[in-house]
């Protein structure tokens, strides 16, 4: 699902006050030690970790971990859970008047600060993942993809199948915007991508590229599967209706299939000249380089 602007932000502001909220319940059991007055239930239950603010936090927010890095979530719920049960096991001695153990006390600290620096972590992957999405309309930005060109074709070559580059452009933008306003050209940008996320297949990347131009690494066996696809989009667009316009709203493709060792710069100049091609041959259509 395409994240909408701002959820980083807020994202962020959320994960550095659960993190906070755990130095708050570590400094609320020292007091508790210190002062000998008996901890929560977020400290003494068996399943403290599920009931502690991090903890609950954490849950709501897995996908979201899941899909920043699958591997790490595991990691996070371990550490976790060994933080809260080495600290249940001293709360639980000096509650009994006795002293904690130095193993208890160990893995506490140990799985404490490999938490905080896996949580570090994530927080970095995460605001670098943000500034490579563009926050209108969540779509990857350029950053990635020469990176996805290359292992597209690579797949491409080891599978006998084809790359297209195609270039999306919105018919007459202008227009959309000089009637309805900008801010309805945004929704109307938004509604695209998640629109054009719907038509293309989970293994094809879209980015935006530019304005109101969108670049598609469409991958298919043939060029008849290429001029369906790309037949498809063009319908799709044209049937669906854009929230923010009485209009129907209209795109032209420009596409062309990469060459078995063709950098992305030219099969994107090639795929731009098409484009070109389509807008003067009347737009909502699509034109394959040559
Ligand atoms: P054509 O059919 O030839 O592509 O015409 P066009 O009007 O779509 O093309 P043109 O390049 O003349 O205009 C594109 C417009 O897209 C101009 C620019 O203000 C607008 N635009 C670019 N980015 C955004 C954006 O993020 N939001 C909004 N609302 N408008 C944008
Ligand atoms: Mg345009
Ligand atoms: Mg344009």
């Amino acid at each position: 699902m395409l994240k909408p602007a701002g959820h980083t932000d807020k994202f962020i502001v959320e994960f550095d006050a659960a993190i906070e909220a755990h130095m708050d319940w570590t400094r609320r059991i020292l007091r508790c030690a210190v002062l000998h007055t008996a901890p929560g239930d977020d400290v003494m239950s068996p399943v403290a970790h599920t009931l502690c603010q991090f903890g609950h936090w954490f849950r709501l927010n897995v996908e979201r971990f899941e899909e920043l890095d699958p591997e790490s979530v595991p990691q996070v719920e371990r550490l976790h859970q060994f933080m809260h049960d080495a600290m249940r096991s001293i709360c639980a001695d000096v509650m009994k008047g006795e002293a904690g153990r130095v193993f208890d006390l160990e893995r506490f600290e140990r799985s404490q600060s490999e938490l905080l620096t896996l949580l570090a972590r994530l927080k970095t992957l995460c605001i670098s993942n943000a500034v490579r999405h563009d926050p209108l309309t969540g779509l990857p930005l350029r950053h990635g993809i020469e990176r996805d060109y290359a292992l597209c074709m690579k797949d491409a070559r080891r599978n006998h199948t084809r790359v297209y580059v195609a270039l999306i452009d919105v018919d007459h933008f202008k227009r959309i915007n000089d009637e309805h306003g900008h801010p309805a050209g945004d929704l109307v940008l938004q509604q695209l991508a998640h629109t054009l996320k719907s038509v293309l297949r989970d293994n094809e990347p879209l980015y935006r590229f530019g304005g109101e131009e969108f670049l598609w690494l469409m991958r298919c066996d043939s060029a008849a599967d290429a001029e369906k696809s790309a037949s498809r989009l063009v319908s799709t667009i044209r049937e669906t209706p854009m929230d923010a316009l009485s209009f129907p709203m209209t795109v032209t493709l420009g596409m062309a299939q990469a060459g078995e060792f063709e950098e992305l710069s030219s099969a994107i100049k090639r795929a731009d000249v098409a484009l070109y091609q389509g807008k003067l041959d009347g737009r909502d259509r699509y034109v394959i380089a040559p």
